[in-house]
């Protein structure tokens, strides 16, 4: 990729994806400043690594001396100052080889911290542009047989209920096996009473701690009863932990081209699906999505135009958590005058947010394989989703 003239005021910290590969079994990482205060797999003086997907046997150990020759590589050449992260993935990747593994370089990105938590639950975070009940719409649409609604706060419960009995729809609640501190629940909701049963029976199952196998095979099923598409399905059992940032990082690609509205996932507060798609560019992902706009824009018409009207652009999370819809025209191979920028959601943690991301508009967005910035500023972001694509009308 060209190197550009214009570059942000400070320099962004970077991290590196690699892939580290056994014959047929290979597990994709980060490898990462720790001085961010995220946790890691292994860590080492100043850097650490983590791993995001792993592509084979699950229960192959094969694998695991990266982990043990990346503690142990000598700590002079991993703490010094003038360790770089090229550095060392040199001597990880020469450490690796002499243990029989391979390593190889995907790409170099900018480092992000992880995302701000934010509730999926009814407003989907600040500004929420899809309707709170996209689940149930989904379901009533015969889109899907079940819905899950995970992580809801105990104080939405008899609402959801009362609404879901209101429909003619069938509710279940299934609570953790051990309770979480703000006491969320998972309630499924179907058409008939045997899917519900199923589903419920499914996610106890997830809920406790199994084998690989139980767990990849209960997940598989649920997902074909929650409507989600088998590749997505495939590609979610194979990302190792569940979490927005790990999934970020495993499924969302380097800038490509720009994609549809339609598969936004990294806005909660934007999104249509209720699974995270294998690819952008899942196919069966945008068929299930752009029937669901028909379904939202029948029962509420304008929404949909609305929810384009922000979907459609290239969607950050910028350095301070802020979740940003950033509009700007044309390739991004040059910088673009940013034409409106709507704050989505900051994660509480930037005080600023409102004024910082006002700031944005009229400056030049610049953007390469490692993420977005604004020249001459420190904000820069280095999760990105381009989804300026419109969709055939
Ligand atoms: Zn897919």
């Amino acid at each position: 990729m060209r190197e550009r003239a214009i570059v942000p005021a400070s320099e962004p910290p970077r991290q590196l994806f690699v892939v580290v590969e056994c014959g047929s079994i290979s597990m994709r990482m980060r490898l990462a400043p720790v001085a961010f205060g995220e946790r890691f797999a292994a860590e080492n003086g100043r850097y650490g690594i983590l791993p995001i997907e792993l592509i084979g046997d699950r229960d192959d150990d094969s694998l695991a001396p990266a982990f043990h020759v990346f503690r142990q590589l000598e700590k002079e050449r991993v703490a010094s100052d003038g360790a770089t992260l090229e550095g060392i993935f040199d001597a990880w990747g020469e450490g690796l080889a002499s243990r029989g593994l391979d390593l190889r370089l995907e790409r170099r990105s900018f480092y992000g911290a992880p995302l701000p938590p934010n509730s999926r639950g009814l407003d989907g975070g600040r500004t929420s542009l899809r309707p709170w009940d996209i689940e149930l719409t989904a379901i009533e649409a015969e889109l899907r047989r079940a819905v899950k609604l995970d992580r809801l706060p105990p104080a939405y419960v008899d609402e959801i209920r009362a609404n879901v009995l209101r429909r003619g729809l069938l509710v279940d609640v299934v609570s953790p096996s051990e309770p979480t501190p703000d006491g969320a629940v998972t309630m499924i909701v179907a058409r008939d009473r045997p899917t519900l049963s199923t589903a419920c029976e499914l996610e106890r199952a997830l809920l406790v701690r199994g084998g690989a196998q139980v767990v990849n095979d209960a997940s598989a099923k649920m997902g074909e009863l929650l409507g989600y598409p088998s590749c997505c399905t495939a590609r979610f059992s194979r990302v190792l932990e569940h979490n927005d940032t790990n999934l970020a990082w495993a499924l969302l690609p380097a800038r490509g081209e720009p994609v549809s509205p339609i598969t936004q996932w990294l806005q909660p507060g934007l999104a249509l699906l209720s699974h995270s798609p294998c690819a952008l560019s899942c196919a069966a992902s945008l068929d299930l999505g752009g029937r669901l706009l028909d379904a939202i824009d029948d029962k509420e018409p304008g929404l949909a135009e609305r929810w384009r009207g922000v979907a459609t652009r290239v969607q950050v999370v910028d350095r301070y958590g802020n979740r940003v819809a950033v509009a700007v025209e044309g390739s991004l191979d040059s910088p673009r005058e940013i034409e409106a920028a709507e704050l989505l959601g900051s994660g509480g943690s930037d005080p600023d947010a409102v004024d910082r991301v006002q700031g944005l508009v009229g400056r030049e967005l610049c953007a390469n394989s490692e993420g977005v910035w604004v020249a001459d500023t420190d904000w820069y972001a280095a999760y990105v989703a381009d989804h300026r694509d419109r969709p055939p009308a």
